[in-house]
């Protein structure tokens, strides 16, 4: 993501190279049988069981911090990587393990430096896939190449503890508990590729939400988005969410519906200001696919972007209270439709 206060970067305009659209839904993607490019690793044909009470809904935020410190072991998780593959193939792993519904979003971009084509991997895990009203949950998955704010080694190794693995670990937690919590609405999980293969000043941002919600917006798959929330540098060791500015404007229900629930749960790291503007991956989400998507971000966060993004400025604690919060907010969505 970038900090629109601090940063000035062009508008991010349509550039989809070698863009194969894909479908996402599971009807669809069954039928067509895309060879290798949809993933179908299992269908969610789960027994619900009975909703737990709000009360019995326990985040277990040590395993979230462990799931955090097992893709940081990976080391880089660039788009198109080897280490973005293993990632990959731990996540698939992950949900395969639960019996999601999991499919992958695949597209080329060109490299913005060599210009060779770079795979693009959206990952897509759906829970409850046959309800028609939905709710997205998402993240970025990829690290940036370089941590261009270290003042030491811009070119130093960046594994993107906060940044990065922060929400992945965060969504494989969550996962855990699907079944036993009731929500609102079906739920999917995106994880998205390509949000910050930048090397230079200038590079695209948000490649992976952006080819989804051209996807969607063209798609129309059957189903709807009803709100969505992306997180973003959600483990920082002293955390701070203030309400994020684009979040406000675009997605004013669905932002104070998020904050309302932490309120009630007494989570006072959410706090109902409003500080930074912050260019991310729900920028897409709102303006091209129509989903009011709010950012969860902590944008104070002294190591972002530099070698010391590690598991070590995290914390298990930090994790337990986002996903606490998140956990009752898709059993209630309090927003109207
Ligand atoms: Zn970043």
């Amino acid at each position: 993501m970038s900090n629109s206060d601090s940063e000035k970067r062009p508008e991010y305009t349509p550039c989809l190279p070698h863009a194969h659209q894909r479908p996402l839904s599971p009807e669809r993607a069954g039928v067509r049988g895309s060879a290798g490019i949809t993933i179908r690793i299992a269908t969610l044909l789960l027994a619900w069981g009975i909703p737990a009470s709000a009360a019995e809904i326990k985040f277990d935020s040590a395993r979230a911090y462990g799931y955090l410190k097992d893709i940081c072991k990976i080391g880089r998780r660039v788009s198109g990587s080897d280490g973005m593959i293993q990632q990959q193939r731990l996540l698939i792993k992950h949900f395969q393990s639960l019996s999601a519904d999991m499919k992958a979003q695949r597209f080329d971009v060109a490299h913005p430096v060599k210009g060779t084509p770079v795979r693009m991997t959206n990952l897509v895990v759906s829970f409850d896939p046959k309800a028609t009203e939905r709710i997205l949950i998402c993240c970025h998955y990829d690290t940036r190449p370089y941590p261009d704010q270290d003042t030491f080694r811009p070119k130093g190794l960046f594994i993107g503890a906060n940044d990065g693995a922060s929400g992945v670990a965060l969504l494989m937690e969550l996962g855990n508990h699907m079944k036993t919590i009731n929500p609102r609405y079906g739920v999917d999980f995106v994880f998205f590729d390509g949000e910050e293969l930048v090397y230079n000043e200038g590079d695209k941002y948000f490649l992976g939400s952006e080819f989804f919600s051209k996807w969607y917006a063209r798609a129309k798959p059957g189903y709807r988005y009803v709100a969505g929330v992306l997180v973003d540098m959600v483990a920082d060791r002293s955390l701070q969410l203030y309400m994020e500015k684009n979040s406000v404007r675009k997605a004013p229900d669905v932002t104070r519906s998020v904050w309302a629930v932490a309120k009630r749960l007494r989570v006072k790291e959410f706090i109902a200001r409003q500080k930074y503007e912050i260019r991310d991956d729900h920028l897409a989400l709102n303006d091209i696919a129509g989903i009011p998507t709010t950012d969860i971000i902590d944008f104070d966060y002294r190591y972002w972007h530099t070698t010391r993004d590690t598991p070590l400025q995290c914390s298990a604690a930090s994790l337990g209270k986002v996903g606490k919060v998140l956990l009752h907010w898709m059993v209630e969505v309090p927003i109207s439709r």
